[in-house]
């Protein structure tokens, strides 16, 4: 039987492509040599068996989304994905589901230019991942929480609502790949610094994480649930409590929000262009308290759901 030594060689020890990684997996630690003038954005982000994937999950869309959603976190800050530890722990050495999910992963990694550079492998009750991913930003140009100002425009990226629809409709096969295999916005992020205030991933519903800019930004927010860009497969399910709960509160999307002053709507229009991404106007942000008004085709504020809580 395979030793965990054999598993992490076989499976995950590749040469680091990337230059400022002295020393990757092998050593006692990684050694990294960040450029002098940049940051180190630094996530981590856990997958559990039963909790964030179901127990038949595939291994190759698996080893894409544990990765994917800690790139999402680094785009909303702006920052460049360059590295990631991988602490995993398995009921047993199954050297199928390794080989698949490493494939996920490093199929994303390499398009992004991330090294693997690190982490831990152990026998566990239960499939448990965590990804830990480091970037770099130019010192004094990330993209904060907290940076939203009174008459910013509000925007989003892509479609929301198509992975909680895939919930409720797994046979949906669209809505089904933006839940198991989400496209983290990267080349968005970095193209944001200097042009958005404001910027999150739409990891836990629209509602809830614009309502995390508000709160850090201490502004409020006005939002036309009519132009919030959806999934096409909407219109011919019918039905709109469905359509509301997945649009404003459903999670697992990926797809970045973020403010600008009204002043570079042009630029963000070009930018959409230049990326082949749409990028959809929502709402304005507008001083006062910190709270989010959803208003309907008649601009009568709707009520939603709040966002997804993991010990609730
Ligand atoms: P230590 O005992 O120092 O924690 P380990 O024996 O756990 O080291 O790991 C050996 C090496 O393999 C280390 O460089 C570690 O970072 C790396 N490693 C372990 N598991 C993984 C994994 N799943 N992916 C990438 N690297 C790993
Ligand atoms: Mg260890």
């Amino acid at each position: 039987m395979a030793s965990e030594f054999d598993l992490i060689r076989r499976y995950f020890e590749r040469a680091p492509k990337n230059k400022r990684a002295l020393v990757g997996v092998g050593d006692d630690c990684a050694l990294l040599r960040p450029d002098a003038g940049l940051e180190l954005a630094v996530t981590t982000d856990m997958l559990v068996e039963g909790r964030h994937f179901a127990p038949g999950a595939e291994p190759r869309a698996l080893g894409h989304k544990a990765l994917a959603v800690n790139l999402s976190d680094l785009a909303a800050i702006g920052a460049a994905p360059r590295w990631a530890l991988l602490a995993i722990g398995l009921p047993q050495a199954d050297e199928a589901w390794l080989k698949a999910f490493a494939a996920g992963f490093f199929a994303l990694a390499e398009r992004f230019g991330v090294d693997l550079i690190g982490g831990d492998t152990t026998r566990a009750p239960q499939r448990t991942i965590t990804i830990t991913a480091m970037g770099e930003v130019q010192a004094s140009v990330a993209l904060y929480r907290a940076g939203a100002r009174p008459g910013d425009d509000i925007w989003v990226s892509g479609e929301i609502g198509g992975a909680a629809l895939a919930l409720a409709h797994p046979e949906i096969a669209e809505a089904a790949k933006r839940l198991h295999e989400p496209e983290p916005r990267v080349e968005l992020g970095e193209r944001l610094r200097g042009l958005a205030n404001a910027a999150i991933d739409v990891s836990d519903g629209l509602a809830g994480d614009l309502g995390h800019i508000l709160e850090r930004s201490r502004v409020g927010a006005v939002v036309e649930y009519s132009r919030l860009p959806r999934s096409a497969a909407f219109k011919s399910l019918k039905n709109s409590d469905l359509e509301r709960d997945c649009v404003l509160s459903g999670g697992d999307d990926y797809e970045l929000l973020f403010t600008a002053a009204s002043a570079r709507r042009a630029e963000v229009e070009a930018l959409a262009r230049e990326l082949g991404l749409p990028l959809t106007r929502i709402g304005a942000v507008q001083s006062g308290e910190a709270r989010l008004a959803v208003l309907d085709a008649k601009g009568k504020p709707m009520s939603f759901k709040p966002a997804f809580d993991h010990f609730r």
